[in-house]
């Protein structure tokens, strides 16, 4: 049955709860988690056609599995794009993009704001075998152009900003980027499909953590990359092929239920962190709060026409820097006190000496990761506990 529908006439909604399963001749309702490795052929002449691609089907698990290939069909569909490859983790799909895609020589323009972890990447491995990389502030526009050179091969950032929330306009990106010869890679990791769709904004590559929003519930790690069948087939399925960084089918499994659900958390995690951040904005000892919603965020507008919902993170800056910061996180009672975000928990964090605590005191200060910044990943708990949680600390 779902074999003949298109997918491309429906919502995101309705594919997030139905796309991607081919139901088997057992008739199942839900999607079953295929634990196999290996699959038969019926002949050597259909093994041999099946490892050339002359003819589609299943081969091994490292690169194709029914679960993990539902799920990788849901989330192209809900991202606008051809193509999709689930991978082991969010750092896995970030590091088949640079494999599948640079060699020595190359170069990489990269926001500073970035997950900490894709830093080092760039940095410390990328840059191990050839591969140079420029640090640019992500809304400044002009740097991004500057930063490029004949053998930049692509820009790289993630919007809203992990922790400070700042937009970068895509679109604008995008133009740049294909103006000098390069691709736009964005990490849509905060947003999501539900929220924003980068490749109908220009860009030509998501990385996606599932870990995060995407399972919803703290459960499995996963990630994913998108693009066109073309960059797909080039430069990313070779790499997961032989460089086996594969996702299992039992996270498969987790991410397409959390996909099912992603449209309504978001919204939910959206209103929640909206009322926290204007009911901050209020407090005393709250310095300066850091949400797209805001009409105090510098880019405010910008995120109101490039996001359906201003996001689900939030962070605020404590008058008394990390002493105050350590104190108000170790005074709630129901907040989980974990690096992780995109969980129906409220989950609280101190930057600056955990996720960018790697990073040399330099490099964070240029980030703008204040020592008294705090980051709330909001959660679906009622709003009224959350606030009397962080008022312990206040
Ligand atoms: C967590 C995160 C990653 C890395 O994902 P993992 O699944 O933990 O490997 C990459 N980008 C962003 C924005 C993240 O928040």
């Amino acid at each position: 049955m779902t074999d003949d529908i298109n997918w491309n006439d429906y919502t995101l909604e309705t594919q997030a709860i139905r796309a991607g399963h081919r139901r088997t001749h057992e008739d199942e309702h839900s999607i079953p988690i295929f634990t196999t490795s290996s699959y038969v052929f019926k002949s050597a002449e259909e093994a041999a056609l099946r490892f050339t691609g002359q003819k589609p089907g299943n081969i091994y698990s490292r690169f194709t599995n029914p679960t993990v290939s539902a799920f990788q069909e849901r989330l192209a569909l809900m991202e606008k794009g051809e193509r999709c490859l689930a991978f082991s983790s969010g750092m896995a799909a970030i590091m088949a993009v640079g494999m599948g895609l640079l060699k020595a020589g190359d170069h990489v323009v990269c926001s500073r704001g970035v997950f900490g972890n894709t830093v080092l990447m760039f940095q410390n491995y990328f840059g191990k075998f050839g591969v140079t990389t420029d640090f640019v502030d992500l809304i400044d526009s002009a740097a991004w152009e500057a930063a490029i050179k004949p053998n930049t091969r692509f820009l790289f950032l993630e919007t809203p900003s992990n922790p400070l929330t700042e937009i970068a306009d895509i679109s604008l990106l995008a133009d740049i980027a294909h103006k000098h010869g390069c691709l736009l890679v964005v990490d849509n990791c905060f947003c999501t499909p539900a929220l924003q769709k980068p490749l109908e904004l220009g860009a030509d590559i998501i990385v996606h953590s599932a870990t995060k929003y995407i399972d919803g519930q703290g459960r499995c790690v996963g990630g994913a990359v998108v693009a066109s069948d073309e960059i797909i087939e080039k430069h990313i399925y070779p790499y997961l092929r032989t460089g086996g960084s594969t996702m299992s089918p039992f996270n498969a499994w987790v991410f397409l239920s959390g996909l099912e659900t992603l449209a309504i958390r978001m919204k939910a995690h959206c209103d929640n962190a909206f009322e926290l951040a204007r009911w901050l904005e209020k407090q005393t000892g709250v310095d300066k709060v850091h949400y797209p919603g805001l009409p105090s965020h510098a880019q405010h507008q910008l995120a109101a026409r490039q996001q359906s919902h201003f996001g689900g993170i939030v962070s605020f800056e404590l008058t008394g820097g990390k002493d105050h910061a350590w104190k108000l996180i170790d005074a709630t009672a129901l907040l989980s006190i974990t690096a992780n975000l995109g969980d129906v928990k409220t989950t609280i964090t101190h930057p600056a000496t955990t996720t960018h605590g790697r990073l040399t005191p330099e490099v964070r200060a240029a980030a703008g990761i204040k020592d008294g910044l705090v980051r709330l990943s909001v959660g679906l708990e009622n709003i009224e506990d959350i606030k009397k949680d962080i008022l312990r600390g206040l």
